[in-house]
């Protein structure tokens, strides 16, 4: 790190400063985050602490390798896009301060919690892995450093019991799928806009109260046939992850990614065995609930016979390529794993690949692009999604600024550390609605509920949705409106509604497509 005040300040300091690091000067207040608050966050504010220190802090069981820390040389060019550096200026919440951490714990100095809280505020983004000239594996690192944790750390009750909410829940489709009716009934009767207008929900525990803003809108379920079959000549047969939250709250994005798929000469198969592909138990450090999982997924695909399995949703597509490291000590499985990862494709990828088969009809509407962290530094696949959107006859694509820094939502970070979740999602809207557009598109579920809560919270609207969906939109030549009054936003944007007046004159003139999606 520069000392401040002795000589001129090294290249990546002058970088995190013009981009709005640094402690309290961080970002102006439309962004979210006020004087002095950066230095509360550091502090783990509305995080459950505990006063437990275990030593060493690793096991001898896959601790952070000494050979790939040795790979930093502590450059700081990563600092930058650190979104917790970004927010606090703090060494050790910076890449570079998190791999010193591993270091001294390799070392034997014990895990206590000041150590596992800077692990956990880490979102797990990756950007540190793309802006990286040494070729530091931080994702390694960090997916070892967490298993140590989880396996070692006695974490206070409160955060136990918390967590056991999520990993008993999440993973599990049919327990979630229990939730939609009592969700839906919240939703329509208004009880939640009453209750925060009473001030109720202010007072529930910040963790309690981060699930309810993010609670994605239940709407109609639409099934997602075990095998659609191509349209045309069929050109691959591939396998779809149905996911399990995408399963059961977002089963329109499913359905619109087998409909484009097979539109483009695809026969999908999605396996009604299939379960949870382990992602959020792996980015969470639960490293055997997480290769159960994989096994799972496996056979379950193996069993399909299909070229690819192809995955909608960024997350779990990092962690269905990182099976074959997740499996390596398995003599059954790690050469299973290893095949499996290779056939895993993101939708876009995939389509991309195959270059279109059928028509893609106008949408004339603007659109900003969100670079998933999951998508576009975990799996490096950042061309591929403009490509297919780049194809759309009048779709104007805008980048959203600071597009490589993360939303906050982080697989489950923004249920288990709420406020830094919280701060990063206003800095993202922010980003977003600087563009203009009449809807911001994704690739993954968690970051649309997201940027969608934190639009909200400044009181605005923007229509959301999964390129998959806009894809479909385009091939079944569906009115762009319907996309616009996509039912997790009720209301439309004003730019939204100017674009919406012209684009119905521009449609008048196209040939009728299928009924626009409810
Ligand atoms: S992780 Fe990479 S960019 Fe960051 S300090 Fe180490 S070598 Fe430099
Ligand atoms: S993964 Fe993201 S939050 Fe974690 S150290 Fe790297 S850039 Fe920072």
């Amino acid at each position: 790190m520069a000392d401040a005040g002795n000589g001129p300040e090294p290249a990546h300091e002058r970088a995190a400063t013009a981009i709005g690091a640094r402690g309290q000067h961080a970002v102006p207040g439309e962004a979210g985050v006020e004087p002095g608050q950066a230095d509360r966050a550091t502090e783990g504010a509305g995080r459950p602490e505990g006063d437990a220190a275990v030593a060493p802090a690793f096991d001898l069981h896959h601790p952070p390798e000494q050979q790939l820390i040795d790979d930093c040389v502590h450059c700081g060019f990563c600092l930058p896009t650190c979104p917790t550096y970004l927010l606090w200026g703090e060494e050790m919440d910076s890449p570079r301060g998190r791999i010193y951490l591993m270091e001294i714990g390799l070392q034997g100095e014990a895990m206590n919690d000041e150590m596992v809280r800077h692990f956990d505020q880490c979102l797990g983004c990756m950007a540190c892995v793309t802006s990286c000239p040494s070729g530091v594996q931080y994702d390694k690192l960090i997916e070892a450093t967490r298993q140590q944790v989880e396996r070692r750390y006695p974490r206070s009750r409160r955060d136990r019991a918390f967590r056991a909410l999520i990993f008993r829940l999440f993973p599990y489709p049919r327990r979630l799928r229990l939730l939609r009716g009592p969700l839906r009934l919240y939703q329509r009767s208004r009880l939640g806009v009453l209750l925060r207008r009473a001030g109720l929900l202010g007072r529930l525990p910040e963790r309690v109260g981060a699930m309810e803003r993010l609670l994605p809108t239940v709407g109609r379920a639409e099934p997602l046939p075990e095998v659609t079959p191509a349209a045309g000549q069929r050109r691959r047969r591939v396998g779809m992850l149905s996911g399990c939250v995408q399963r059961v709250f977002f089963s329109e994005v499913n359905a619109a990614t087998a409909r484009v798929l097979a539109a483009d000469g695809c026969e999908v198969v999605a396996p009604a065995s299939q379960g949870c592909c382990g992602a959020l138990s792996l980015h969470a450090g639960r490293e055997a609930e997480a290769q159960a999982f994989a096994r799972d997924a496996i056979a379950a695909f193996e069993a399909a016979g299909v070229d690819e399995v192809v995955v909608n949703a960024a997350g779990c597509g990092s962690a269905m390529k990182d099976y074959g490291h997740l499996l390596r000590d398995d003599p059954d499985w790690a050469d299973r794993a290893k095949a499996f990862s290779a056939r895993v494709r993101d939708l876009s990828e995939l389509l991309a690949e195959l270059g279109p088969v059928a028509e893609r009809r106008p949408l004339p509407l603007t659109v900003a692009w969100h670079d998933a962290c999951h998508l576009a530094h975990a799996q490096g696949v950042r061309a591929q999604p403009r490509e297919v959107l780049g194809a759309v006859p009048g779709l104007e694509l805008r980048e959203v600024g600071e597009g490589e820094i993360c939303c906050g939502s982080a697989g489950v970070y923004n249920l288990v550390e709420p406020e830094p979740a919280r701060e990063l999602g206003d800095r993202k809207a922010t980003n977003v609605l600087a563009t203009g557009a009449d809807l911001l598109v994704t690739s993954n579920p968690g970051c649309l509920m997201q940027i969608r809560a934190a639009v909200e919270r400044r009181g605005e609207r923007l229509p959301v949705a999964h390129v998959a969906e806009v894809l479909d939109a385009s091939v079944r030549g569906a009115d762009p409106g319907s996309l616009l009054r996509d039912g997790r936003a009720q209301s439309m944007s004003l730019a939204g509604r100017r674009r919406l007046r012209s684009t119905t004159k521009v449609n008048e003139s196209q040939p009728p497509g299928p009924p626009p999606r409810s």
